[in-house]
């Protein structure tokens, strides 16, 4: 994909974004309009545009994902719990055509709509 998706310039550092964890294949920043004390998106370096372009050969990835985002909350003191979602389509509420996972936790303003 590229130049023209805005998470995969964030992971080509063409667009800055304030990360918090990066290894190879996954990178978490924080959500440029946060609606909780703790907001990060975490996402595969590669382009997925959404769930439903996941293959059997992407458990793993998927997996990995789901652990970086518990990686996260517990590095930024969250160990209690928090919310985990994923907008799907744009019918499902998704406005960046680029798999990710939101990570919300503590005060939460409002519900993602
Ligand atoms: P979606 O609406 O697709 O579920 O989530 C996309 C999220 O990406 C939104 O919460 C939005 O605030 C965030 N976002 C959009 N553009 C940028 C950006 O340039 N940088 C960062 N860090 N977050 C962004
Ligand atoms: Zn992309």
């Amino acid at each position: 994909m590229g130049s023209d998706c805005l998470f995969c310039r964030i992971v080509a550092g063409e667009l800055p974004a304030d990360e918090v964890h990066r290894e190879p294949g996954i990178i978490a920043f924080k959500d440029i309009h946060p609606v909780a004390e703790t907001h990060v998106l975490v996402i595969p370096e590669r382009h997925i545009e959404d769930l439903r372009q996941l293959q059997e050969e992407d458990a793993p990835l998927w997996l990995r994902l789901a652990q970086v985002a518990n990686v996260v909350a517990a590095d930024l003191g969250h160990e209690e719990g928090y919310r985990f979602y994923v907008s799907v389509g744009s019918a499902g509420g998704q406005t960046v055509p680029h798999l990710h996972i939101h990570v919300m936790a503590g005060s939460m303003r409002r519900l993602p709509s």
